[in-house]
């Protein structure tokens, strides 16, 4: 089955409104590039001001509460995220089970809420660097995939992200075998879950993508596209990447 490229901007904590031009000109280059779908999640504070100068280019959040409303300070609802203007979110990114200790099923909690609500969902999973040097990467991917994916996940609103813990933000990638391998058992551990629906849903990779690794990253096996940070804040930098999924 045919998938469109899928690229995806991760802003992080980073972006105050003076970092606005630099959205209107990653969202220039992805009308440039129609065959490519190109997405930027940036902080809550931004969502509103971005959605009004990406044109097309849908905005997205990094994170949304499993609730829909109640005594959870400092937190946003997905359908709050909607509201600001935003269109899809990030879950289960690998610094907030660090960071904020969520586990899996926090992941598919914040799925199941955030596609209520309207929004697609990006859902990361990766395994540590640990993990990987155990030989225990694609066990890993699996229980999270096992956990965190929704039964009733489909390619209209679910991406799964394969990001390897370790490769973020870090310089350092997989090799490229090592990555279609795991992009290949992820999407055979979707199929067992989700049926025939897995061949269309978007795999996307994550950790240390540039303009300079991209094109060979994108032309692996079941790539499906990118989650990109660092290299995400800039349009000179994010947009070699856009254009290298055309
Ligand atoms: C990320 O934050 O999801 C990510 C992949 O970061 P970086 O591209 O900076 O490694």
């Amino acid at each position: 089955m045919a998938r469109r490229k899928f690229v995806v901007g991760n802003w992080k904590m980073h972006g105050l409104h003076a970092q606005l031009p630099e959205i209107g000109a990653i969202a220039k280059a992805a009308e440039a590039a129609p065959g490519v779908d190109t997405a930027l999640c940036v902080p809550f504070t931004l969502i509103e001001r971005a959605a009004a100068v990406a044109g097309a280019m849908p905005i997205g959040a990094q994170d949304v509460h499993a609730e829909k409303q109640g005594a959870h300070t400092g937190c946003i609802s997905a359908a709050m995220a909607y509201e600001a203007g935003a269109r899809l979110t990030i879950v289960g990114h690998s610094e907030r089970r660090a960071d904020q200790h969520e586990t899996s099923h926090d992941a598919w909690a914040k799925a199941v809420a955030a596609h209520g609500a309207g929004l697609d969902v990006i859902l990361c999973v990766g395994e540590t660097e640990a993990e990987r040097d155990a030989g225990r990467a694609e066990r890993v991917v699996q229980a999270q995939i096992e956990k965190s994916v929704p039964d009733l996940a489909q390619a209209s609103w679910f991406t799964l992200a394969y990001e390897p813990r370790w490769a973020i933000g870090t310089g350092r990638t997989p090799q490229p075998e090592e990555i279609a391998s795991i992009h290949a058992i992820a999407r055979a551990k979707l199929r067992r879950m989700v049926g025939e629906e897995a061949d269309g849903i978007r795999i996307l990779y994550g950790g240390s993508v540039t303009g300079a690794n991209a094109a060979d990253i994108l032309a692996l096996d079941h790539v499906d596209g990118a989650l990109v940070g660092g290299a995400s804040l800039t349009a000179e930098k994010f947009v070699p990447i856009i254009e290298a999924a055309k």
